[in-house]
């Protein structure tokens, strides 16, 4: 997709710092609070702090709460928060005003989505299938699992190339993820979605690992919901609020297992019995979490300050860059350290980060880059899978040269067998 490519298998620190210099998304960077002396490869997990965050949740803390009190529910804005920040966030995922809540985690607006297009497909009984890749993120998993039992359907955990030959008329629903939390592989959402169709399933997209990184076209590619998480690449900070998105066809009929006041068509009138709201509000449950969404709101305007430069296009323009630059240099420079790159090669499969494989010692090889302020993160421990080194490429913040400087440290961490140090193959809770 991309015409201004860098030339392959740049080598010299110097050649990234050129691309710096030339690169328009630059100033962006300066949007961001980061710690100097680190190199954060992390901002797939939780995108880093932006400016603007702290003083912002401070005034909501002093002044909105502290002077206004409940007023403030009217006086701030602070009740139509979930739509407000829905409608700033549409704009980053292909959807259009109206069409999307911020709510809730990813686990809950999952099952929120499930069950509804599950009561869409109560007219075909025959369709009594769940379609996932096995490879998709647990808890969505788990979610996916628990509904199918209690409503005794199956839930099928395939590979990603199973999925196209596996639809057909007892499928309910295909429930996949854009970009997959491990590998870094996208899927065509565009095609699935279609080809789910033909058979008469209804799909469900996870945006985990794309809202904010990768251009998504939720109408345009005519999904019919889709979710994803506030803390990743919309940097919203930790626990930040979810989103949840119904394609207009279904809002009429979209079904909301967890029927909250919020959510219901005049929450002040304390109605005893529940009416749903019409359109999208109707996927909010309770009360919304007022600081997290204030905190989330700077985090989707540190995106959308791209627009002018390009926004998501522009954006994934670079992300593509550093990735391919990332990988490259992994090739030419760790390869003898028998580290290798997992992540797709081709440009229209990969998400905005890169995979790293090594037989042993991954973990401990994470820790040591952690020391040297190098932040990316492990996932491991699955039998039959890969261990996996993960570094993803926030391209609103990340630097040519930090692409470089991250390789070079991977080499040092592997010439001085930094890793093999007792305190880095002590596992820690969270890895
Ligand atoms: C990060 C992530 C989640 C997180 O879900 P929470 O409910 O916020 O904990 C879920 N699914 C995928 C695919 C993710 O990458």
């Amino acid at each position: 997709m991309s015409t201004t490519r860098p030339p392959r298998a740049l080598t010299t620190r110097e050649q990234f710092a050129a691309l710096d210099a030339a690169d328009p998304l630059a100033p962006l960077r300066q949007l961001f609070d980061l710690p100097p002396e680190v190199l954060y490869l992390d901002g797939n997990s939780l995108g880093p702090l932006p400016k603007a965050t702290a003083n912002r949740v401070q005034q909501a803390v002093r002044d909105e709460w502290g002077r206004g009190l409940i007023t403030s529910w009217n006086h701030a804005g602070w009740i139509d928060l979930p739509r407000r920040l829905g409608d700033k966030l549409a704009r980053l995922v292909g959807a259009a005003p109206g069409e999307l809540v911020v709510a809730d985690s990813t686990s809950v607006n999952l099952f929120k989505v499930l069950s509804a297009a599950l009561a869409l497909q109560r007219e075909a009984p025959q369709r009594r299938v769940i379609i996932s890749e096995r490879s998709n993120f647990p808890t969505d998993l788990y979610i996916a699992q628990t509904l199918a039992a209690s409503r005794g359907l199956e839930l099928r955990l395939l590979s990603a190339e199973q999925i196209p030959a596996a639809l057909d008329e007892t499928v309910a629903v295909l429930m996949l993820t854009h970009v997959n939390y491990r590998t870094g592989a996208m899927h065509d959402m565009a095609a699935l979605t279609q080809a789910a169709h033909a058979a008469g399933a209804l799909t469900i997209w996870d945006l985990c690992h794309s809202a904010g990184a990768v251009p998504v076209e939720l109408n345009a590619s005519g999904a019919d919901f889709a979710i994803g998480c506030g803390y990743k690449y919309l940097n919203g900070g930790p626990g930040a609020p979810a989103f949840v998105w119904v394609h207009a066809r279904h809002a009429a009929r979209f079904e909301q297992p967890l029927a909250g006041w919020m959510g219901h068509a005049a929450p002040f009138q304390f109605d005893p019995t529940y009416r749903p709201a019409p359109g999208i509000t109707r996927a909010l449950c309770g009360t919304p979490p007022v600081l997290s969404m204030v905190a989330l709101e700077c985090g989707l305007d540190t995106v959308l300050a791209a627009e002018p430069l390009g926004g998501l296009r522009a954006l994934r323009e670079k992300s593509l860059a550093l990735t391919r630059c990332f990988a490259d240099l992994v090739d030419a420079r760790c390869a003898p350290h028998g580290i290798s790159v997992i992540s797709p090669r081709a440009d229209v499969q990969r998400g905005s980060q890169v995979c790293l494989t090594r037989a042993d010692g991954g973990y401990a090889i994470v820790q040591a880059l952690i020391a040297r302020g190098v932040i990316g993160d492990f996932r491991g421990g699955e039998p039959g899978v890969p261990d996996i080194l993960r570094f993803g490429f926030t391209p609103l913040t990340l630097r040519y040269v930090d692409v470089f400087d991250a390789v070079e440290h991977l080499v040092q961490v592997m010439d001085h067998e930094e890793w093999r140090a007792p305190r880095f193959n002590q596992r820690q809770a969270v890895t």
